[in-house]
């Protein structure tokens, strides 16, 4: 290839193949109106996969033929190539047949590439704003990538493949697919309507008696919200690539995680057994949310969820919920997180609308997502061109947000400013529309 490679700005719509900009990521294709959804892209890959299975039986069966002919034409020895026999004659045809049915098989693999695609219209790449490595120009930040590439598989399945490289790397994996479960349920209609978060950095409060004032001691990062129109989720992600065993301490009366770590080619590796404190950490994380969402989301409906990232094993030998907590994981058994957090659903009763749970969720994202309160710039402009009465909208919180701006987070500030610095370079290089 060679050259500098720009940065991504656009992705291909899967409907009619026009290079669209990144900001119509999740919405309809500008072009022909087409969902822009992870969910419309799988469906096409899917039906791409049944109809070059297809073609590829009806090769097969025309690639028996053709051998059976030319076992007969062999025959013929010397007179083999003679235009007049009847096995020539066949082949010929059989060939002239073979030929466009491969040609579309190559079409095929090259219309499924759209996994990139699927990655940019993704509710993930939205809010973390990780852009693929294959995209990135910077160095440090492609090699600080937890993404190898994104792929579909034969049968039209979309994978990722990881990077591991290193703890941090695994961690924000980790988060990347408890993220997609989470999108991906919602979705499909499993968890009605909700509403997703990523890191929201809530302020640890600490009072000091003699002024009488609380102050911003540090900030909690909560991994994942969850919001539904049954309560509020803290979701605390850990990928430990451990085998997992939950019991209940009953002297301190709360949830033991044991983490046996996993070897490479599957084996156990006991002489590393670790008690994890996820569920404690998370418990914190609930405490200072409570505290800084008192009065607009009563304790009881935050509910404390951790995960554990893994495939490597996950017994649960004590009841979900107690004192509150709950401890999934992220492969497919009861304790798979979507399962867990569906019954819960199902034994709880709706306390919001979904118009409530949009205006929380608006609420979170701007009081504690915000570090550098650009997400606060956009609202206010997009609601004043749209003209909206500032009654009807939810308040920031000002002096919060203020603060934490004040405590400043470098890992997710440089993340936000080189794109808002890509953006300002699509701009001038004309790469959006607008
Ligand atoms: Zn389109």
């Amino acid at each position: 290839m060679g050259g500098k490679k720009k940065p991504r700005t656009r992705f291909i719509c899967w409907n009619c193949g026009q290079a669209v900009p990144l900001k119509f990521s999740g919405q309809a294709c500008p072009n022909c109106g087409a969902p822009l959804t992870p969910a419309a892209y799988d469906a096409r890959a899917h039906e791409l996969a049944k109809q070059r299975a297809q073609v590829e039986r009806e090769l097969n069966r025309l690639q028996a033929q053709l051998d059976s002919a030319t076992k007969k034409n062999t025959r013929w020895g010397i007179f083999k190539n003679f235009r007049f026999l009847p096995s020539r004659r066949a082949m010929d045809e059989l060939l002239l047949q073979i030929q466009p049915l491969k040609q579309q098989i190559e079409d095929f693999s090259r219309k499924g590439r759209f996994a990139s695609e699927r990655y940019y219209v993704s509710e993930w790449f939205r809010q973390s704003r990780r852009f693929l490595r294959e995209d990135i120009l910077d160095a440090r930040e492609k090699s600080n990538n937890p993404f190898k590439m994104p792929y579909y598989d034969q049968s039209g399945v979309f994978h990722m493949a990881p990077d591991r490289g290193n703890a941090w790397k695994r961690g924000e994996y980790g988060e990347y697919v408890v993220f997609s479960l989470l999108s991906d349920a919602i979705d499909a209609g499993l968890l009605g309507h909700a509403r997703l978060l990523w890191h929201l950095y809530v302020p640890v409060r600490q009072r000091l008696v003699m002024r009488r004032v609380a102050t911003v001691e540090s900030t909690d990062e909560i991994d994942i919200a969850l919001l539904t129109t049954h309560g509020l989720y803290s979701i605390e992600v850990k990928s430990l690539y451990s085998s997992i065993e939950v019991r209940l301490d009953n002297c301190k009366d709360a949830y033991c995680v044991t983490a046996t770590p996993v070897g490479q080619d599957g084996q156990i590796l006991t002489n590393g057994i670790t008690i994890d404190m996820g569920v404690a950490q998370n418990t914190a994380h609930v405490r200072a949310l409570r505290t800084e969402l008192d009065g607009l989301v009563a304790p009881q409906r935050i509910f404390n969820v951790t995960t554990y990232a893994n495939q490597c094993g996950f017994e649960m030998h004590a009841p979900q919920g107690f004192r509150y907590a709950y401890v999934t994981t992220t492969s497919d058994c009861p304790e798979n997180i979507v399962e867990v957090i569906c019954r819960i659903e199902q034994k709880v009763a709706a306390c919001w609308t979904n118009a409530e749970v949009d205006v929380l969720a608006e609420r979170l994202a701007i009081s504690y997502t915000d570090s550098d309160g650009s997400k606060r710039a956009n609202h206010a402009k997009a609601l004043s061109t749209a003209r909206h009465s500032v009654a009807d909208s939810p308040k920031p919180h000002k002096k919060r947000a203020h603060k934490l701006k004040t405590k400043a987070q470098p890992k997710y500030q440089s993340r936000k400013s080189q794109f808002i610095d890509e953006d300002v370079r699509d701009y001038l290089n004309g790469d959006y529309d607008d």
